[in-house]
């Protein structure tokens, strides 16, 4: 048995997870909205207590425990640093030293999305590809890539594909930059132009129901609700992310010509299969190949793909 934790922006998912990808055990908790590092790795190392207890073993049983981290991860070293949508965490914090002396069992940090990618990969919706892009929609858009079978990390950056440009001189990313990708299609964008919009006048239900249903954010089940009720700003803005979101893809498709492109996340699993013909159509006409496209699925293994992937750093 082995433990997974992805630690996400909102949420630190924990899971044990058998050699073959089974999950005895989870635990969700809150990622803390104040407080630094220290008190981020507090809260992984009780979701991950939690996760064993429900699968009946002790952490320090465990063969190790993977964690799937924003930020740069160094895999070598388990530090990880400019985590930015984390608390305090502008800076490097060792967080696989301090979990491994919290839990009793050797840690492994690796990056977030590549470890989703992986787990689609090898346990998922892209078992029966060896190349693939992983694009996972949600807070912001994040890439994983498999070439030939092998994890590709370039120098350790590869995958951006969320600041890949969609719009020379375009709308102010949360990188800095602009026209990225994610300035159009990333959860937070796309909640700063809905809420500019609405505070010029343009009328949406997005923060009505977003304090009816006591989030602090415009999460996916918002945005959902506001398209099932027809709302028109929420349309119009989830258009321009899938537009944006087809023209990025197919950019990457033309320079890697993959068989596959796994689509999750919050958004991306959420609204996969609904948005589908529009993104598809939307990669169409930027494909340079256009006659054997590739395939486009929905990460099967949901909400749970980070932890276990997370967990294969120890297979
Ligand atoms: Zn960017």
């Amino acid at each position: 048995m082995r433990g997974g934790i992805d630690l996400g922006g909102t949420k630190i998912q924990a899971a044990v997870v058998d050699a073959k990808g089974n999950v005895g055990g989870e635990s969700r908790h809150p990622t803390p909205t104040s407080g630094g590092p220290a008190d981020v790795a507090e809260a992984m190392a009780t979701a991950m207590r939690e996760a064993a207890e429900a699968a009946g073993v002790e952490t320090g049983e465990l063969e190790g425990v993977g964690v799937g981290s924003p930020g740069d991860a160094d895999e070598r070293t388990g530090v990880v640093s400019g985590a930015k949508n984390l608390p305090g965490w502008d800076g490097s914090f060792p967080l696989g030293k301090t979990l491994q002396e919290g839990l009793g069992a050797p840690v492994r940090v690796g990056n977030d999305v590549q470890v989703a990618t992986e787990a689609e990969f090898e346990l998922g919706a892209g078992r029966e590809f060896s190349t693939l892009i992983g694009v996972f929609w949600g807070t912001g858009v994040g890439g994983g890539l498999i070439i030939d079978g092998k994890p590709w990390l370039g120098r350790g950056a590869a995958g951006e594909i969320g600041h890949v440009v969609v719009k020379r001189g375009g709308a102010k990313c949360p990188c800095g930059r602009k026209g990225c990708l994610e300035a159009y299609a990333g959860r937070v964008a796309m909640e700063a132009e809905a809420r500019r919009l609405h505070e010029e006048g343009h009328k949406t239900d997005l923060f009505k129901l977003m304090e009816k249903h006591g989030k602090p954010r415009l999460t996916s089940g918002i945005w959902e609700r506001a398209l099932d009720h027809g709302d028109k700003l929420a349309e119009s803005l989830i258009d321009r992310a899938v537009e944006a979101l087809g023209t990025g893809v197919a950019s990457a498709v033309n320079l890697l010509d993959p068989e596959a492109v796994i689509l999750g996340g919050g958004l991306g699993v959420r609204f996969g299969e609904r948005l589908m013909k529009p993104l598809t159509d939307e990669m169409g006409k930027h494909l340079f190949v256009d006659e054997r496209p590739p395939a486009v699925r929905v990460a099967s293994l949901g909400d749970l793909g980070g932890a276990i992937g997370a967990s294969l750093l120890f297979s």
